[in-house]
Protein backbone atom coordinates (compact mmCIF):
# COMPACT_ATOMS: atom_id res chain seq x y z
CA UNK A 1 0.00 0.00 0.00
CA UNK A 2 1.24 3.61 -0.55
CA UNK A 3 1.83 6.23 2.07
CA UNK A 4 -1.65 8.21 1.18
CA UNK A 5 -3.00 4.49 1.17
CA UNK A 6 -2.29 3.84 4.33
CA UNK A 7 -2.93 7.56 5.73
CA UNK A 8 -6.77 6.96 4.22
CA UNK A 9 -6.87 3.69 5.34
CA UNK A 10 -5.81 5.22 9.18
CA UNK A 11 -2.76 2.96 9.03
CA UNK A 12 -1.06 5.86 9.26
CA UNK A 13 -1.96 9.05 11.56
CA UNK A 14 -3.00 12.54 10.02
CA UNK A 15 -4.24 15.85 11.00
CA UNK A 16 -7.44 15.45 9.02
CA UNK A 17 -9.60 18.40 8.49
CA UNK A 18 -12.51 16.00 6.42
CA UNK A 19 -12.99 12.43 5.59
CA UNK A 20 -16.16 11.49 3.88
CA UNK A 21 -16.68 8.09 2.67
CA UNK A 22 -14.89 8.25 -0.36
CA UNK A 23 -12.11 11.51 0.11
CA UNK A 24 -9.94 12.80 2.90
CA UNK A 25 -8.05 15.66 3.90
CA UNK A 26 -5.48 16.32 6.36
CA UNK A 27 -2.82 18.62 6.73
CA UNK A 28 0.87 18.10 5.34
CA UNK A 29 3.30 17.84 7.43
CA UNK A 30 5.48 20.50 5.88
CA UNK A 31 3.94 23.25 5.19
CA UNK A 32 4.76 25.36 2.34
CA UNK A 33 2.09 27.98 3.19
CA UNK A 34 0.28 29.45 6.63
CA UNK A 35 -2.66 26.67 5.67
CA UNK A 36 -1.78 24.30 3.50
CA UNK A 37 -4.08 21.01 3.33
CA UNK A 38 -3.63 17.67 0.99
CA UNK A 39 -6.93 16.43 -1.06
CA UNK A 40 -7.04 12.91 -2.03
CA UNK A 41 -9.30 10.15 -2.94
CA UNK A 42 -9.84 7.23 -0.94
CA UNK A 43 -8.91 5.09 -3.94
CA UNK A 44 -5.24 4.59 -5.25
CA UNK A 45 -5.24 7.34 -8.26
CA UNK A 46 -1.08 7.57 -9.18
CA UNK A 47 -1.61 11.11 -10.54
CA UNK A 48 -4.08 13.22 -12.14
CA UNK A 49 -2.60 11.74 -15.03
CA UNK A 50 -4.78 8.45 -14.31
CA UNK A 51 -8.07 10.34 -14.13
CA UNK A 52 -10.59 8.79 -16.78
CA UNK A 53 -14.23 8.44 -17.21
CA UNK A 54 -14.53 5.58 -14.53
CA UNK A 55 -12.34 7.53 -12.27
CA UNK A 56 -13.44 11.36 -12.75
CA UNK A 57 -16.55 10.87 -9.58
CA UNK A 58 -13.44 10.32 -7.39
CA UNK A 59 -12.42 13.48 -8.43
CA UNK A 60 -15.38 15.67 -9.03
CA UNK A 61 -15.96 14.83 -5.54
CA UNK A 62 -12.55 16.44 -4.45
CA UNK A 63 -13.70 19.54 -6.23
CA UNK A 64 -17.13 19.36 -4.65
CA UNK A 65 -15.53 19.23 -1.08
CA UNK A 66 -13.43 21.67 -1.61
CA UNK A 67 -15.00 25.37 -1.26
CA UNK A 68 -16.28 24.20 2.36
CA UNK A 69 -12.70 22.68 3.36
CA UNK A 70 -10.95 26.01 1.81
CA UNK A 71 -13.76 27.89 3.97
CA UNK A 72 -13.43 25.81 7.37
CA UNK A 73 -9.53 26.64 7.38
CA UNK A 74 -10.24 29.95 7.13
CA UNK A 75 -9.21 30.84 3.60
CA UNK A 76 -11.82 33.45 2.80
CA UNK A 77 -9.60 35.77 0.63
CA UNK A 78 -8.31 33.20 -1.88
CA UNK A 79 -6.33 29.88 -2.29
CA UNK A 80 -4.16 28.08 -4.85
CA UNK A 81 -5.46 24.57 -5.62
CA UNK A 82 -1.91 22.69 -7.16
CA UNK A 83 -1.58 18.81 -8.28
CA UNK A 84 1.84 17.74 -9.24
CA UNK A 85 2.37 15.09 -11.43
CA UNK A 86 5.70 12.51 -12.31
CA UNK A 87 9.41 13.59 -12.36
CA UNK A 88 8.70 17.15 -14.13
CA UNK A 89 5.93 17.78 -11.91
CA UNK A 90 8.25 17.29 -8.61
CA UNK A 91 5.39 14.83 -7.74
CA UNK A 92 7.19 13.06 -4.78
CA UNK A 93 3.80 10.92 -3.38
CA UNK A 94 2.38 8.77 -6.45
CA UNK A 95 -1.36 8.92 -5.17
CA UNK A 96 -3.51 11.56 -6.57
CA UNK A 97 -3.61 14.55 -4.23
CA UNK A 98 -4.04 18.21 -4.23
CA UNK A 99 -2.76 20.84 -2.51
CA UNK A 100 -4.87 23.32 -0.94
CA UNK A 101 -2.67 26.84 -0.22
CA UNK A 102 -3.40 29.81 1.33
CA UNK A 103 -3.43 32.11 4.40
CA UNK A 104 -1.14 34.59 2.87
CA UNK A 105 -0.70 36.23 -0.68
CA UNK A 106 0.94 33.40 -2.80
CA UNK A 107 3.63 33.84 -5.30
CA UNK A 108 2.66 34.95 -8.83
CA UNK A 109 4.97 32.64 -10.09
CA UNK A 110 3.82 29.01 -10.38
CA UNK A 111 7.17 27.19 -11.28
P1 LIG B 1 3.99 16.20 -3.92
O1 LIG B 1 5.42 16.65 -3.84
O2 LIG B 1 3.13 17.04 -4.79
O3 LIG B 1 3.90 14.72 -4.27
O4 LIG B 1 3.38 16.40 -2.48
C1 LIG B 1 3.51 15.45 -1.46
C2 LIG B 1 3.24 16.19 -0.18
O5 LIG B 1 2.99 15.23 0.83
C3 LIG B 1 4.42 17.05 0.31
O6 LIG B 1 3.99 18.40 0.42
C4 LIG B 1 4.77 16.44 1.67
O7 LIG B 1 5.14 17.41 2.62
C5 LIG B 1 3.48 15.73 2.04
N1 LIG B 1 3.60 14.60 2.93
C6 LIG B 1 4.47 13.57 2.84
N2 LIG B 1 4.27 12.68 3.82
C7 LIG B 1 3.22 13.17 4.55
C8 LIG B 1 2.53 12.69 5.71
N3 LIG B 1 2.84 11.54 6.33
N4 LIG B 1 1.51 13.46 6.19
C9 LIG B 1 1.18 14.62 5.61
N5 LIG B 1 1.79 15.10 4.51
C10 LIG B 1 2.80 14.39 3.99
ZN1 LIG C 1 -2.27 5.06 -2.80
Amino acid sequence: MCLFCKIAAGEIPSDKVYEDEHILAFRDINPQAPVHILVIPKIHLASADEIDEASAPEVARIFTALPSIARQAGLTNGYRIITNVGEDGCQSVRHLHFHLLGGKKLSEKMD
